[in-house]
Order: C-alpha cells, then structure tokens, then sequence
C-alpha cells in the first residue's frame, strides 16, 4: 500500500535516482521512487538482446569512471569494477598504437613505430599527467557544495585551466601534439556523446574531455563485473534494504510546483505528494511535466551491440586481437578523420567513414556469458559510433539506421584483416546478433529527448558557491539526473547531490 505523502518522491528509477533514494532512506526519509519502464536502472542496464543467446550485454552505457568510490562505501555496494589492462588500440594500416597499462616498455616501442620518435609519448606524458593531477584535486569537489569559478581555477592551477576550462581543446591538442592518430587518440574523449568541433569557442569539447578524464580521481574506465545492470541492481538492493519503496510501471504524467505527482500504473491514475520532488528525467522532460517548454537537447551517436562466435583478425601482426578489444579500439578516429566526420554530419549526411570505437566486455569479465556461449569462445562486442546526431534520422528512422549500420560497418572492416560480419553469432532463430540504437531509438524505447546521453550538453563543475548543482528554481523541485550540473555518465553524483541538498 502506498501512503498519499513522501518526505521524497523521485521521477525516475535510473542509476542516480537511486543513488538518491538509497542516501535519502538511510537517513530514515520515506522515500518513492517512480519508474515508467517495468524495471530500474535507466541507461544503466544488462539485457538478454538475442533470444536463445545466453549474454547478458550491457545495452547502453558500459564503462564505468565517474562513480566514486565513496558512493560505493558509504552505500555497501557489492558492485566490483575491473581495470583494463590496455587502454587503448588503434589500427594504422598493418601496425597500430597500443597503449599497455601493464607495459610501458611496449607502449613506448608502439609510439616509437607508429609516430617515428619519442616525442608524441613525451607530449603524451606531459598532458595526462597535468589531467592526472587535475582529477586527483576535482573529483573530491564533484560530491561537495559547488566552487565557485575562482576557487577552482586556482585549485587546478594555471597550466590546466589555460588547456583544459579556457582555450578549445582542439587547438591545445594540435599544439600539444603532430601526430593526426595521437591527436585523435585524444580528441575522442572530448567528442564521445557530443556533436561538436574540438575548436569550437563554446568549449563544449572541452566539459565532455574533462569529465571524460577526472572520474574517481583517476580517470580510468573500467569494467564493470557482471555488466552495467549489476551497478543498478546493486543500488536498487541497497535502496531497498534501507526501506525506500520502488514502484516500477509507474509512469508519471505530470509534476507539480507543490509538491504534487500524478502516475498512470497499472492500477489505473494516483497522485501522491513528496516534501520534495526529485527529478530522474533529462530536463526536458521535466519541463513537460511541469507544463514548461524545454528545447530538446541533441545526441549523436550509434550504439551497436553484438555478440561474436569469435575475435576478428588484424591486420597488424603484432597484437593479440584479445589485446587489441580488450581495451578501446578506435576506428578511423584520427584527427582529420574527425573533423570530415563532423563536417558531413552537420551538412545532414551519414559520414562516409564513421568513427567508432569497440571494446569487448567479456574479454575483462567472462561472467556476463553463460557457460555455453563461454565454452564455445564466444565474445560481446560493444560499438559506440560518434558524429550520428539525431537530425540524420528524424525523416526515415529505419532507413537511416540500415545506413549507418552499413556505413558503420564498412567502416570497421577497413581496419580488420577480414569483416566483422564473418564473426558475428547466430542466435538459435537464425538471426545474427546485432542490434543498432540511433539517437531517435533511444529516444522512442528509453525516452531520451532527442537521444542525449547526457541528458542535456555537459556544463563546469563549477558555479554559484553553497549549491548543489541540483536546483530548479522551484523550491521543492531538484534534478538528481543526468541533467544536473556535474551529472552525465554512470556516477551516481547528482543522485548523491541532490540527497545532500536535502539533508544539509
Ligand atoms: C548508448 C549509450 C552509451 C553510454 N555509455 C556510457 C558509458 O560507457 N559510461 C558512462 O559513464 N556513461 C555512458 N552513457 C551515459 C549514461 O548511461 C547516462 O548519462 C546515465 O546512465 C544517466 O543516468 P540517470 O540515472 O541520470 O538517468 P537515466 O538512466 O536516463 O534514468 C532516467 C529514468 O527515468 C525514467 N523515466 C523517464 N520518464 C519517466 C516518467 N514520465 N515517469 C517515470 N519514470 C520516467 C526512465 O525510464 C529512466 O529509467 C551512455 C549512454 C548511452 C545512451
């Protein structure tokens, strides 16, 4: 039975809600956490994506950085993150860039070959130990009251900030580096779920770069075991076992400035009334609910999901393809590459030759497989496209999808010794296991406004001193999302955040 009046009622059941649902009830607040979908987690879930195939594939996102470790401990998560031994892969021609964790003799010699000297690894160096030391002194902030703009230009210090908060990250990266492979290396950090140019004056490159290199203080990215459903289910038990209710196939139809929420269930229509009211949903959303307008925020990549019966082949004799997918794969990420991506997806065309990046889960975290699919060697592999903004396909999102995934593909096989279709396993029914999500996708099945998945563009983590980064305007009304400031990505901040602003 559900009571008419919630200290808290949160609109959305995703990873941050959550979050904020578990640090709210263990302080003894009665909570409510409303879910649209017939389960939680949001983005942040595993799915059985091919009938008969036993992989459990994290459908949308799949590293996990930006969750810091206190959420984990203050929360008794079981939730286990594995380090990758290699960072990255990048096929140039026969050879390729590696970048070893567990070998710096190897990364060195890898530089040497594909660069032709020692400097592209010393500027290498030199930049990600200047964002090294800027994670280690920010990440701290991201679960404290809001710095202002000051404090944290002299927390990070003058080099830092000129790179990383003041000049486009595309011109810092052309000057700090000459190689077009290391530059794009690079930039694909600042461009992952983000339609811009790195030289862009607006810096938006730069907020997705530095969120992309602060998490946890490290900036790694990690797998996470048993896939990314095991982080939500993880927060879900701990919400549970600290007594916040979860009603999940409750979607709410309209907010309140009172405090007042009405939800459609099963049940029929309910309204039912919190202290406050905390939002999961992307802002725009929010707004709906609310009656407000909100423009709709623009996403701009393809997920491609995949379950092979083997590893592709390379074409560069020297690395072990488990090396290679273990870590992230670039695909035609270079520089230049980038830029003409960007260039004809802007004019509204699919990139002739999409950039992408691959990893392969299992090859880190077997568990996520069953013990046949194990055995008989099988592997997932997760591709994350760049430069697919929603606008190439709002006229024919089917058609749209079947050229991108072409493209896409093509685009791959460019860079393997043999095509990645020769490895992909069939499900039991016959069919391949591929499944593509543009933005309009996942806008239509997560309700994603405009397939952002960040909510809305990343904004500082910094702003007016004494606040959350949570706040609304409306004084009963918080985001705990995506959406907030300092949110975006798998790290349950603002759901921490706006549990603070409650209980501070
Ligand atoms: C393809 C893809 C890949 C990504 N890869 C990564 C990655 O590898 N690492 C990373 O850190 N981040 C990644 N991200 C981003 C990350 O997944 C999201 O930013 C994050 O999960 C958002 O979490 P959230 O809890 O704030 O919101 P969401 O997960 O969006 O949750 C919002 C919840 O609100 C519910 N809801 C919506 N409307 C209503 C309503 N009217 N009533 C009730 N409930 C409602 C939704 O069903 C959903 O459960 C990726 C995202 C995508 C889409």
């Amino acid at each position: 039975m559900l009571r008419s009046r919630y200290e808290a009622v949160i609109v959305g059941g995703g990873h941050n809600g959550l979050v904020a649902a578990a640090y709210l009830a263990r302080a003894g607040r009665r909570v409510l956490v409303l879910e649209r979908l017939g389960h939680v987690g949001g983005l942040a879930v595993s799915a059985r994506a091919f009938p008969g195939v036993d992989a459990r594939l994290s459908r949308y996102s799949y590293l996990v950085s930006l969750l810091p470790s206190k959420i984990v401990s203050d929360l008794g998560l079981k939730v286990a993150l594995r380090r990758r031994r290699y960072a990255s892969y990048t096929p140039v021609g026969d050879t390729g860039l590696l970048v070893d964790n567990g070998d710096a003799a190897r990364t060195a010699a890898s530089f040497a070959r594909v660069t032709g000297g020692t400097g592209e690894l010393e500027a290498w160096r030199r930049f990600y130990g200047m964002t090294a030391d800027v994670a280690e002194r920010v990440a701290p902030t991201l679960l404290e009251p809001l710095a202002d703009r000051a404090a944290m230009r002299d927390l990070v210090g003058e080099e830092a900030w000129r790179d990383l908060f003041e000049r486009p990250i595309g011109e810092v990266v052309d000057e700090r580096f000459a190689d077009d492979t290391v530059r794009g290396v690079v930039l694909t950090d600042a461009l992952i779920g983000t339609f811009t140019d790195p030289s862009d004056p607006g810096l938006l490159a730069n907020r997705c770069l530095l969120y992309h290199v602060i998490g946890d203080g490290t900036g790694d990215w990690n797998v996470p075991v048993g896939g990314m459903g095991a982080v939500s289910g993880a927060l879900a038990d701990a919400a549970r076992a600290a007594g916040a209710e979860i009603l999940t196939g409750a979607e709410v139809l309209a907010v309140d400035p009172s405090g007042e929420v009405a939800f459609r269930d099963a049940g029929g229509e309910h309204t039912v009334t919190g202290e406050r009211i905390l939002a999961n949903v992307p802002p725009a959303v929010l707004a709906r609910l609310l009656g407000d307008a909100e423009p709709v925020p623009e996403g701009a990549q393809l997920k491609v999901n995949m379950v092979l019966s083997r590893l592709p082949r390379l074409r560069d004799p020297g690395v072990d393809p488990a090396a290679a997918f273990s870590g992230t794969f670039h695909i035609n990420e270079g520089r230049d590459q980038l830029a003409r991506a960007y260039a004809e997806a802007s004019a509204g065309r699919i990139p002739s030759l999409p950039p992408a990046e691959v990893y392969c889960h299992s090859l880190t975290d077997p568990s996520i497989l069953g013990p046949e699919p194990r055995r008989a060697g099988a592997h997932t592999m997760t591709l994350f496209g760049l430069h697919m903004p929603a606008r190439l396909f709002r006229e024919d999102p089917a058609g749209a999808r079947e050229a991108a995934l072409r493209a896409t593909l093509a685009s791959m096989n460019g860079v393997l010794a043999e095509p990645v279709e020769d490895c992909l396993l069939r499900a039991p029914g016959g069919g391949l296991c591929l499944e593509a999500k543009t933005p309009v996708d996942l806008e239509d099945e997560a309700g994603l406004p405009g397939g952002h998945i960040f909510h809305r563009d990343l904004s500082w983590p910094y702003g007016e001193p004494g606040l959350w980064g949570v706040e609304t305007g409306l004084e009963r009304v918080l985001l705990c999302g995506a959406g907030a400031r300092r949110g975006g990505g798998v790290s349950g901040i603002p759901g921490h955040n706006a549990a603070m602003a409650l209980l501070t």
